[in-house]
């Protein structure tokens, strides 16, 4: 039971409910305590976060504070933020998200980046030819939606193993009126496709290790293993992927990763033995070398 009752008080302010919520999650542990009781409140209320500090002395409907104290409590228990409140930005889009479904994370907004500026440069982008891109283990959808939102004449396929995760992506092409640009399957990376002649692929595969899944912060034990998870040494997926790749890309076609901490040189590896050239490592905010991308068998030799 949680040691606070928002409710109870005759006459609950924002201001109150701000300061006992963010108490009530520092206490708990939570990082970011005032943060998340106001997006939480936002979320309640219906109504940004700025306009709390307008009007810190209106009053709170005890509905809105019942609510709120229910997701005070959920988020104490370290239940992600984004899961609570249902949506999670990612570049040009908003997503929603739940149970079932990983939680776009900003490096790979890095990776969207990316895809979109190699196949401009290449292709010429808006004025270029319609591409086929597929994305590999999509998710909520975030890099298929994120850069269809964009190219509109490029045509993408984005598969999951997820039912659970499609069911986002699915609802998440609707939601951002990028559904006819967008092909979901549920199958094993491509599994059962048969036009195999990408001019791209792009993947934000599972790659943690087992030893830092054991390690997760609280939050992610929420998400879906099967979105982590890649194998003894996690590499398993950008192996399959690579090898793969070589019969599922046009020549000449490119392949872009995200890779965990530590990975680039093992992927670089497994990248150039499968025939993979130009091969280009990107960092992300933290310096952290994150994306990699690669062509097959070079048009230039
Ligand atoms: N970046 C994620 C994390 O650290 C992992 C995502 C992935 O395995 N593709 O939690």
């Amino acid at each position: 039971m949680i040691a606070m009752a928002i409710g109870e008080e005759a006459e609950m302010t924002i201001s109150s409910c701000l300061k006992k919520g963010a108490r009530f999650l520092e206490a708990a542990g939570v990082p970011e305590a005032r943060t998340s009781a106001e997006f939480l409140l936002s979320h309640v209320m219906g109504q940004p976060r700025f306009s709390f500090y307008a009007e810190p002395d209106a009053a709170i409907k005890p509905a809105h504070a019942e609510e709120f104290q229910k997701l005070l409590s959920r988020r104490s228990d370290r239940f992600p933020l984004q899961y609570l409140l249902k949506s999670v930005p990612f570049r040009n889009v908003v997503l929603e998200v739940g149970e079932g479904c990983l939680i776009p994370r900003p490096e790979t907004e890095i990776l969207a980046e990316i895809v979109l500026r190699t196949l401009d440069e290449e292709t010429g982008g808006h004025g270029g030819p319609p591409l086929q891109i597929l994305d590999v283990g999509t998710g909520s959808g975030n890099i298929a939606i994120s850069v269809a939102k964009e190219r509109s004449h490029w045509q993408i396929i984005a598969t999951d193993i997820s039912d659970q995760a499609l069911h986002y992506a699915r609802r998440n092409a609707v939601r951002n009126e990028v559904q006819d640009n967008i092909q979901f399957l549920q199958t094993d990376l491509w599994d059962g496709i048969s036009s195999l002649a990408f001019d791209a692929i792009v993947s934000n595969p599972p790659y943690l290790t087992t030893s830092e899944l054991s390690r997760l912060q609280p939050e992610v034990r929420f998400e879906p293993e099967v979105a982590l998870d890649g194998g003894e040494n996690g590499l398993s997926f950008f192996k399959r992927i690579a090898r793969n790749a070589t019969m599922g890309l046009k020549r000449g076609g490119f392949l872009f990763f995200e890779i965990g901490f530590g990975q680039d040189r093992a992927v670089f590896k497994i990248l150039e033995d499968s025939g993979f050239r130009e091969i280009k490592i990107f960092k992300d905010d933290g310096r952290i070398k994150r994306i990699i991308s690669a062509r097959l068998g070079s048009t230039h030799g």
